[in-house]
């Protein structure tokens, strides 16, 4: 930032673009309104935890996730929850890879899927670590990589955003789409648990 707008708080600098939009005629503060409660309002990991127990209920979602995840999102009625320039690659766990999810330059993260990032996400000693040490932060937290196990670390940026499918827990085969989706964590989703 340069000029007038030093020190200006962020919350002032976004005000001030906003009064110029709707000055300008092309917004009105009710649709600016409008548009952040929608989006804001859908931010949740249950979205994620409903792909993910989509996708272990059904083959063909699943395969559709992993190559396509965008289009699969649109199949479950998620489509909007991604901006039109954003991609999003899901990661499937297996017996012989774990993926983790990162952004080393900032925190980009696909919000709206799993709702607000936690703080360690966004941490620089979270962000530089699990890029070398991905086994010692999984230790840390409290998720052990089975031995064998290989780990993939994932670097989301603006562009490409990355989201884990978690293995199907063992034993719950009795367990219906809904039961299944309340096993699914934040955490499974950015592969810092196993589920
Ligand atoms: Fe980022």
């Amino acid at each position: 930032m340069s000029g007038d707008h030093v020190d200006v708080p962020v919350a002032a600098r976004v005000r001030r673009l906003e009064a110029r939009l709707v000055a300008a005629g092309l917004v009105t503060d009710e649709q600016l309104d409008g548009i952040l409660e929608q989006h804001l309002y859908r931010a949740t990991p249950f979205n994620g935890a409903r792909t993910v127990a989509r996708a272990w209920v059904d083959d063909a979602f699943r395969e559709l996730l992993l190559t396509d995840a965008n289009a699969a999102l649109e199949q479950l009625g998620l489509g909007g929850l991604l901006a039109p320039d954003e991609h999003l690659s899901v990661v499937a766990n297996t017996a012989e890879v774990h993926n983790v999810i990162v952004c080393t330059l900032c925190s980009c993260y696909p919000l709206l899927l799993l709702g607000p990032s936690p703080s360690w996400y966004r941490s620089d000693a979270y962000r530089s670590r699990v890029v070398r040490d991905p086994h010692g932060v999984l230790e840390e937290f409290g998720f052990h990589v089975p031995p064998g196990t290989a780990v993939r670390v994932w670097d989301a940026t603006a562009e490409a955003r990355y989201m884990v499918l978690p293995r199907r827990p063992e034993a719950t085969g009795h367990l219906d789409e809904e039961g299944l989706r309340a096993l699914v964590t934040r955490s499974g989703l950015l592969g810092t648990a196993g589920v």
